[in-house]
């Protein structure tokens, strides 16, 4: 008989947040996998829990998850954490995960914490439907192009952000995705928990009249509101037109697709292949007419 590959969310950061569950499983089982062994030792310590520990951090995840599966398939039980929440949320967890579920392992939820329900729980956006879409890139170009690629989205946007890059990050949003409605959640279940809400200028102001030279500490959820309603489109004006529209006021094939993918909510590599094909025809040389002459 397998043992059970259990995954079992732990506290954001204050150390009441663990069911009774997770804290009975995490007694009871053979073996608990850790992002970072140090740092769980205190939750454990806390509890009186002495499992084995092993690491199982991101690098050494496709590596190790295999020897885990064979101690799942000898029997032994295996709990999974992470440093905080649930593991696999932009945490190490999904090679285990699914190597176990291909060996026929049963892999068992111990639900709990994580940033991002717990943010989108307090946030006052809309919660009935939301996007999380993991850790904003970090370079300005990238950070841009995702969130271009968000303009259209409807649902409420949650991204995890580190504290040092917020006000960049909100002045590129600002920029990309007009002065939207943002919620930023910093260090929940903390000491210094907060949650602002208001326009990103706004908070961008706030944050930079109150930190002055400081750097923003902690740990940082960001929720968007999503977008109202599509921008309005010209209706007689295809895409086709429109991009020569562009190309005809100045801007380059690159400038006027990306412009347009935000406008319309298409993908940029779809107009930019429709630019190229476009120009390539204005370039080719004029079809040769039949002898016959297209009206015989
Ligand atoms: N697996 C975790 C979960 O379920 O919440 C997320 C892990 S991810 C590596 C860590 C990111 O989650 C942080 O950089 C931050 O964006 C967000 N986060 C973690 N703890 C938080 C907290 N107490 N308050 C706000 N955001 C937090």
């Amino acid at each position: 008989m397998s043992g059970i590959l259990y995954v079992v969310a732990t506290p954001l950061g204050n150390l009441e947040d663990i069911t009774l569950r997770a804290l009975r499983v995490l007694k009871e089982v053979d073996l608990i996998a850790a992002e970072d062994t140090r740092h769980s030792r205190k939750l454990l310590l806390h509890y009186g829990i002495q499992t084995p520990l092993t690491s199982y951090y991101d690098q050494i995840e496709r590596e190790k998850a295999p020897r885990l599966v064979e101690d799942l398939k000898h029997g032994k039980s295996i709990a999974l954490i992470s440093d905080a929440g649930t593991p696999g949320i932009n945490d190490p967890g999904y090679h285990l995960v699914r190597a176990a579920i291909d060996a026929g392992v049963r892999v068992e939820p111990i639900p709990g914490p994580s940033a991002v329900a717990a943010a989108l729980s307090v946030s006052g956006l809309p919660t009935d439907r939301f996007a999380f879409e993991g850790f904003v890139p970090a370079k300005s170009g990238q950070r841009r192009r995702f969130f271009e690629d968000l303009a259209q989205e409807p649902r409420t946007i949650i991204v995890y952000e580190a504290a040092r890059r917020l006000d960049d990050c909100l002045r590129d949003l600002q920029e990309v995705l007009g002065d939207r409605d943002v919620v930023v959640a910093r260090e929940l279940t903390k000491m210094f928990e907060e949650v602002l809400r208001g326009r990103a200028g706004e908070i961008a102001a706030e944050l930079r009249q109150r930190l002055g030279e400081r750097e923003l500490q902690g740990e940082i959820t960001l929720l968007i509101a999503g977008a109202k309603e599509p921008r309005p489109v010209a209706p007689a004006e295809t895409l086709a037109v429109a991009l020569e529209r562009l190309r005809a006021e100045g801007m380059s094939l690159k400038e006027a697709a990306r412009a347009l993918a935000r406008e319309r909510g298409v993908s940029r590599r779809d107009v930019y292949q429709l630019g190229l094909e476009n120009e390539s025809h204005e370039d080719a040389p004029p079809a040769v007419e039949s002898k016959s002459g297209a009206d015989d």
